[in-house]
């Protein structure tokens, strides 16, 4: 889904939002231990939306006990699957129901343009809690041969308490992501939403008591990462945890989670080549390539960053990609019109500034954009940077911004090369009209998806994750439930 297919709404409803908004644990709303607070900000603006109670150690430790309880006692890794699926389905209909309150929400709290949280973060969302209520009564085992009198067959049962910690750059969606499969195989969740974008979550929250889940099957405790999600992390109570977000922070999760062999998976940074081919049919390609890496505002893990140009092309890509970044209406995303809207936060806004800073001093050309747009929130024109070497920060780094570095090249052995060198494996885009380069190029690319002649489809069905430092296992499709179970074998002497 792309800014480009976003529709267009008349009007943005403002969300309503109540000032104080507390922590869900156990099917209560509770003030976090400490009784502290935080704002969550409008990136917009720079001014407060609202305080947010800010959950530590004690917090978490309160809401891993309800989801222990939950787990243990409680009727949902015992009820039916299928009954486990209506309650998923209910909360998939719920969404729908509030879909643009939910959108206006995101995008207040976010930043993104309202038109693509309601074409492309809720109908993701939607669909993605619908298709694993669709996989509770699906989830088998297998009768095995064994040498012997032995009859053997394999269950998968729910791996437990699962820690989940999101990040901000798609709040509700990266929330489906995680609790659909843990919904799904009977799992009780604990969910730590980003610092920057707790609002959806905890109204998430409401419609879960709305669907009918039991208490403590799912508890969102709202704080930071090195106080609530680190805790979370290393809580000796929580089978699994699930993290979206930094290769940085990824590491420090993994060291958390030694201290009861937790399970892990990790979904992690990118830094993802998007290639151009000679013989791409260009009308299609350019937008694509602008769209790859403009939409979310560059704000995606799988962002084609690095763009790869048969030479032959080279200045008629770099053109046309300008010439759209030059195009995007920057502004409020609940402007109905914005194409793009502010950074997350005035850490990103610094940190991309910083990048641009460092492209500049080691000498990259900027052809478009490079420079803050408007003068109070955190926006950043979108960037198109030439005349960059592999060795520079911003070929290598992961800016997480409207920020793209343009490379011609000679050939598909150079191109392969070029693609595959880099700490990340996320995601890569091929253009191409030869059916035999784009599948030989897909294989030879290490990137755990690959999108030809289209960037950015997603899709609950479609698995999703990262080679080398951007991740272990894949989210999404079925592949995602073998994170979310344990396989037990059962051997009976006939
Ligand atoms: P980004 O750099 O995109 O903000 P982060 O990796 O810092 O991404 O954050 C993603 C999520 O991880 C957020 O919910 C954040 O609060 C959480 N987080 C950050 N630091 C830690 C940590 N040390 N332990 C656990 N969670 C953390």
């Amino acid at each position: 889904m792309s800014a480009a297919t976003a529709t267009k709404a008349r009007t943005v409803k403002p969300p309503q939002v109540k000032p104080q908004q507390p922590l869900f644990i156990g099917g209560r709303w509770l003030d976090s231990v400490s009784g502290k607070t935080f704002p969550t900000v409008n990136p917009a603006t720079g001014e407060a939306i609202c305080q947010v109670a800010e959950g530590d150690k004690a917090d978490v430790d309160l809401a891993v006990k309800a989801a222990r309880k939950a787990f243990e006692d409680g009727p949902w890794p015992r009820m039916s699957a299928s009954e486990r699926g209506r309650v998923l389905n209910r909360l998939a209909d719920l969404v729908e129901q509030h879909k643009e309150e939910l959108a206006a929400l995101e995008s207040l709290d976010n930043g993104k343009p309202y038109r693509d949280a309601i074409a492309a973060d809720l109908p993701l969302t939607i669909k993605c809690y619908r298709y694993y209520a669709g996989w509770t009564d699906k989830i088998h085992g297998k009768t095995i041969p064994v040498d012997g009198p032995y009859f053997c067959y394999t269950k998968h049962e729910p791996v437990g308490v699962v820690g989940q910690i999101i990040p901000w750059n798609f709040p509700l969606l990266m929330q489906a992501w995680k609790w659909g499969p843990a919904l799904a195989t009977g799992c009780t969740v604990v969910l730590k939403p980003a610092e920057q974008t707790p609002l959806t979550a905890l109204r998430l929250g409401e419609l879960i008591c709305e669907a009918g889940f039991p208490d403590g099957v799912i508890n969102i405790v709202t704080g930071f990462g090195e106080t609530a999600g680190a805790g979370l992390a290393a809580h000796s109570q929580v089978d699994k945890i699930a993290f979206t977000g930094s290769t940085e922070v990824g590491k420090l999760i993994l060291q958390a989670a030694a201290g009861n062999l937790k399970k892990v998976s990790l979904e992690l940074g990118g830094k993802s080549p998007n290639i151009v081919c000679a013989d791409a049919d260009l009308e299609v390609a350019i937008p694509g390539a602008a769209s790859a890496i403009f939409f979310n505002h560059g704000q995606c893990c799988c962002a084609g960053s690095r763009l790869y140009v048969e030479k032959k092309v080279f200045d008629k890509v770099l053109d046309g990609v300008s010439e759209q970044a030059k195009r995007i209406k920057v502004g409020s995303g609940m402007d109905p019109g914005t194409e793009m809207g502010p950074l997350v936060s005035a850490e990103q806004f610094q940190r991309v500034n910083s990048y641009l800073e460092s492209g500049r001093s080691q000498g990259a050309k900027t052809v478009v954009g490079g420079q803050r747009a408007g003068s109070k929130g955190y926006f950043v024109e979108p960037t198109v940077l030439v005349d960059v070497k592999p060795d520079m920060k911003v070929v290598k780094e992961e800016i997480f911004g409207p920020v793209v570095v343009a490379m011609p090249v000679s050939d598909m052995n150079e191109v392969q090369a070029a693609a595959n060198e880099t700490t990340y494996g996320l995601a890569a885009g091929i253009w191409t009209n030869d059916i035999a380069k784009a599948h030989t190029l897909a294989s030879q690319l290490r990137a755990g998806t690959v999108w030809i002649n289209c960037y950015n489809i997603f899709d609950a069905a479609l698995p999703f994750g990262g080679y080398k430092e951007s991740g272990w296992g894949r989210e999404m499709g079925h592949d995602v439930l073998e994170l979310y179970t344990e396989t037990k074998a059962v051997c009976v002497k006939l």
